[in-house]
């Protein structure tokens, strides 16, 4: 670690001006490296800097990582597990600090930081079920005097590359169960919000995790890339946009790792004229404005049949108009800023463009007070008439847009969602069994919400969707995660007594 030093790990995250790596237990940076300022969204002031890793950071990491990982996946259960257990403890413990560093940096208002760290920590719970999910199987007397068993082992340095919209949860989803199935882990969060990642490795290290078993490295492309090419790397988890997923997978796989490559999303839910309407718009509201839209599973299209289009666009109005917009700071505040100045004005343009291109601006984001402020605010907005081959239907806007298209029939419907590139989730209302149970059987998505508009699964199964959301075969967490951070041996053996024994060249059978 030649250009790194030991920074002290007494302070608590988020109180540095700096946003430092941390390795082998303790926070690190390299004097002179390259930064990016950190925002408060709310603000738009510039609150931190984040340092960027370069070359001799990203090995720093990685052998701590490998120094730490023999005596780390030779542990035993008995002892690995307790420290997953008190990692638990200490989330708990600390989730009110965690949801203020997270909302401070990502702008989303505090009930909504809590919400995440809880559905973190259902994965850290999912984690103290590893002896379970572990087990391996035995087949005894396969052939005369031969006994077949089967166990997974940890598959080494794993890598977590993860976005800003869950600075918390989505590395939550990975490490717990890298680490409970004996592999050593670099994080890699994003630079826009990285603070809570320190936060998450203090109370680790609180819990007992060795140095060198998670590892956070803070960076930009340059970090990432470094841990995808690094040869001590095995495994790489990406959550992110589309773009950067795929050619993470590509420069992952081109070099033989295992990768999982979550993307980008365009979830549609489908409104059918039997639902209950008020049901429905509260869904759709709460799941396309919630984190003002910054979610994967965040609903970007309503999908209105037939005739419960206007009551249905009255009833999301009517909801939508009584929002209240503003900082996380701020008592009743609803929904907050986006992340970034770019990332609002991304959002307004698209408004722009989607009623040039003929849809109905039914409310505009522009128009809300908060778009005054110096934060990156704009108001939530809904748009009718939005359609395939408009930019604002066919691109992911991650931001308060709702964009409603109608449909004649549920046929119809699922042809438009089916035709869509991006399969994350999508969501039918509707009272009818019968066309519930078609949309869960012949959409093309790998979540899948009835009468629940953002079907995020519970950690005891996997999250992961079909198409451009996703590169590479595993879901994370759940079965698959363990899956994903595991490899497979099957072991053949027989303990002959020696008279037993002779030549034989024929092939056994
Ligand atoms: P992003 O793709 O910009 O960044 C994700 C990570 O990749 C960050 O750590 C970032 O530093 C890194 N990165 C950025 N540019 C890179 C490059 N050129 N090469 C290598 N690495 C790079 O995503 P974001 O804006 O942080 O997050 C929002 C996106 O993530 C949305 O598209 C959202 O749908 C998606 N997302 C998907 C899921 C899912 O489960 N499918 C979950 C959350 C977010």
């Amino acid at each position: 670690m030649s250009s790194t030093q030991q920074a002290g790990t007494e302070t608590t995250a988020g109180a540095n001006s700096l946003v430092e790596h941390w390795i082998d237990g303790g926070r690190v940076s390299a004097p002179g490296a390259a930064t990016l300022p950190v925002h408060d969204p709310a603000t738009g002031a510039a609150t931190k800097a984040v340092a960027l890793a370069d070359a001799a950071t990203v090995d720093a990491a990685v052998a701590s990582s490998v120094a730490a990982g023999a005596a780390w996946g030779t542990l035993p259960m008995s002892r690995r597990l307790p420290i997953i257990h008190r990692l638990r403890g200490a989330l708990l413990a600390h989730a009110g600090e965690l949801a203020r560093i997270i909302s401070s940096e990502h702008g989303k208002v505090l009930d909504d930081a809590a919400g995440e760290i809880a559905r973190g920590l259902e994965i850290v719970d999912l984690a103290c079920a590893a002896p379970q999910l572990l087990r391996g199987s035995y087949s005894p007397q396969v052939a005369g005097g031969i006994d077949t068993f089967s166990l997974r082992q940890p598959v080494g340095v794993c890598v977590g590359i993860t976005p800003f919209n869950f600075p918390a949860m989505v590395p939550l989803w990975m490490f717990p169960v890298a680490l409970a199935c004996g592999n050593t882990f670099v994080l890699k969060p994003s630079e826009r919000d990285p603070s809570a990642s320190l936060l998450l490795a203090e109370l680790a290290a609180e819990a007992g995790v060795p140095p060198g078993v998670l590892n956070v490295v803070q960076g930009d492309r340059a970090a990432v890339e470094g841990l995808i090419d690094h040869p001590e790397v095995a495994a790489v988890s990406f959550v992110g946009s589309t773009p950067i997923a795929r050619a993470v997978y590509e420069r992952a796989a081109a070099r033989g790792k295992r990768v999982q490559a979550l993307g980008g999303a365009k979830n549609h839910v489908v409104v059918l004229p039997d639902a209950d309407v008020g049901q429905a718009a509260d869904a759709v509201v709460s799941a396309a404005f919630g984190s003002a839209g910054q979610r994967c599973m965040a609903i970007s299209v309503a999908v209105a049949v037939g005739a419960v289009a206007e009551p249905l666009v009255e009833a999301v109005a009517q909801r939508v108009r009584a929002l209240r917009i503003g900082a996380a700071a701020e008592e009743g505040s609803e929904m907050g800023p986006l992340i970034t100045r770019a990332a609002r004005d991304r959002v307004v343009d698209y408004i722009e463009r989607g009623a040039r291109a003929g849809a109905r601006v039914v409310l505009d984001g522009r128009d809300a007070p908060a778009t005054a402020r110096d934060g990156y605010f704009v108001g939530p907005t809904v748009l009718d008439g939005v359609e395939p081959g408009m930019d604002v239907y066919d691109d992911e806007v991650f931001g308060p847009l709702l964009g409603i298209t109608r449909a004649e029939t549920l046929d119809d419907a699922l042809a438009l969602i089916n035709s869509n590139p991006y399969g994350n989730g999508a969501a039918i209302f509707t009272s009818s069994g019968a066309a519930a149970r078609r949309f869960q059987q012949e959409v093309q998505a790998g979540m899948v919400g009835v009468n629940v508009p953002i079907p995020v699964p519970v950690g005891y199964y996997s999250f992961g969707g079909w198409g451009d959301s996703l590169f590479g075969d595993t879901h994370l967490y759940g079965p698959e995660g363990f899956h994903f951070y595991t490899r497979g041996k099957v072991v053949t053996s027989r303990w002959p007594a020696d008279e037993q024994s002779r030549v034989s060249l024929n092939f056994p059978g």
